[in-house]
């Protein structure tokens, strides 16, 4: 028998689940396609929610994170009534999450596995999985391996699972926009008739998700900067004035997740449970609360693969993942349809935001904490 836990897939969450079963005294084995430190070179800036935050600070790797502040979000949409600002002040919090590059990240939790001793198997292939009543067996491109359970975290959601799928025929313009005065931590989400153009405060730059038609995401990745630069600032309008446009790339946009996040002696966590839009920014976040729960949930437990620890583990993410997923799925078909009465309703939604600050409170509360907002 190897490790009681060997997780396939050492990105962010699978990494964060090696510590965090670490400080529950479960040791466990990462194996990954790929060489170990190509998670270093990922491309994407994530928004990370206050628990998050104190997720990473438990795991002992916030502070080597560069993340960067956010104090305000405004809302709002365009040719239709209503705004509203959420700000960390009235929340009684220093910010209401933060911006950082999935690289730093990445960086950070490598080096605290390798602090803790925790081994990282690269360039390992798994091919083949087959559970038993005792362990389950893995193939994999360098010999076999047993273990009482096995985690994926693969970051997608392999052929042949039972999946749930939403196509939302849009596709988001992903890019970095310089801004012409600082920032100073202001994220900013805005409707369009197209779908939602969001900002978020990165070091000193914004990184823009701007979600369209697949045609349109098409022309615009075709435009010179220049160009791109003039088509953005006409549709964002003129509360931030932009200088400069980078590093642009076109990802497609669906929701894609496993009716059930576990199997025999299997468990799926992050993107290889649930694949979200990432115009709300919650994919990650919802990955580290999985962690958390799936290492309380293996501390003390005699077999970590065991039927009846997987359901516990399974019961208690139920709520927070389907709310979770529920929220992401709902927020796009309402904000991004151009239809006349959901345009009246999200102003009078906005407008009802601004009136109360106690909704305010609630929706800060929810996007800070997940389901423990409640
Ligand atoms: C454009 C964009 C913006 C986003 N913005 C946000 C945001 O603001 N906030 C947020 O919370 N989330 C956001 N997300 C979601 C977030 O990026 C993901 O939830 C998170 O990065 C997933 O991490 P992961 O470790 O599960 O997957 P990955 O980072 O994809 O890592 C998976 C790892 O598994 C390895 N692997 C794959 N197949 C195998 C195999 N068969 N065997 C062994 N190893 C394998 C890969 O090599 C890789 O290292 C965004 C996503 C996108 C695309």
């Amino acid at each position: 028998m190897n490790k009681p836990v060997v997780i396939v897939g050492g990105g962010p969450v699978g990494m964060a689940l090696a510590l965090a079963l670490h400080q529950q005294g479960i040791t466990s084995e990462i194996h990954d396609i790929r060489p170990r430190g190509a998670a270093a070179g990922d491309q994407r800036i994530l928004a990370l929610s206050h628990g998050s935050r104190q997720i990473l600070t438990t795991l002992g790797v916030w502070s080597e994170i560069q993340a960067t502040a956010i104090t305000d979000i405004h809302v709002s949409q365009r040719g239709g009534a209503g705004r509203t600002k959420i700000s960390a002040r009235e929340q009684g919090v220093d910010a209401l999450g933060h911006v950082a590059s999935s690289s730093c990240i990445a960086s950070a939790l490598d080096h605290a596995l390798s602090t803790a001793n925790i081994a990282y198997v690269g360039d390992s292939r798994i091919l083949e999985a087959l559970p038993s009543a005792s362990a389950i067996t893995l193939s994999c491109s360098d010999g076999e391996l047993e273990a009482p359970l096995v985690a994926y975290a693969e970051g997608r959601i392999g052929d042949g699972a039972e999946v749930v799928e939403r196509d939302y025929g849009q596709h988001a313009l992903i890019c970095r926009l310089t801004p012409a005065a600082p920032h100073g931590g202001t994220a900013w989400e805005r409707f369009t008739t197209h779908g939602p153009f969001a900002l978020l405060p990165h070091e000193q730059d914004y990184s823009a998700v701007y979600t369209c038609s697949p045609e349109q995401a098409e022309r615009l990745a075709g435009l010179s900067d220049a160009d791109l630069l003039t088509h953005l600032q006409a549709d964002f309008g003129q509360r931030v004035q932009f200088t400069r446009v980078q590093n642009r790339f076109i990802y497609p946009l669906g929701l894609r997740y496993r009716s059930q996040p576990i199997a025999e002696r299997q468990v799926w966590l992050g993107n290889a449970a649930q694949t979200l839009h990432p115009v709300a920014g919650q994919g990650f976040n919802l990955a580290l609360r999985d962690c958390m729960a799936l290492a309380h949930a293996l501390t003390g437990a005699a077999d970590p693969g065991a039927a009846e620890v997987l359901a516990r583990y399974a019961a208690d993410r139920r709520f927070d993942r389907r709310g979770t997923i529920g929220i992401t799925d709902s927020l796009i078909r309402v904000f991004s349809n151009d239809h006349p009465v959901l345009r009246h309703l999200r102003g009078a939604g906005l407008v009802a935001l601004d009136l109360l600050p106690p909704l305010r409170s609630f929706l800060a509360r929810r996007m800070m904490f997940g389901a423990r907002a409640w």
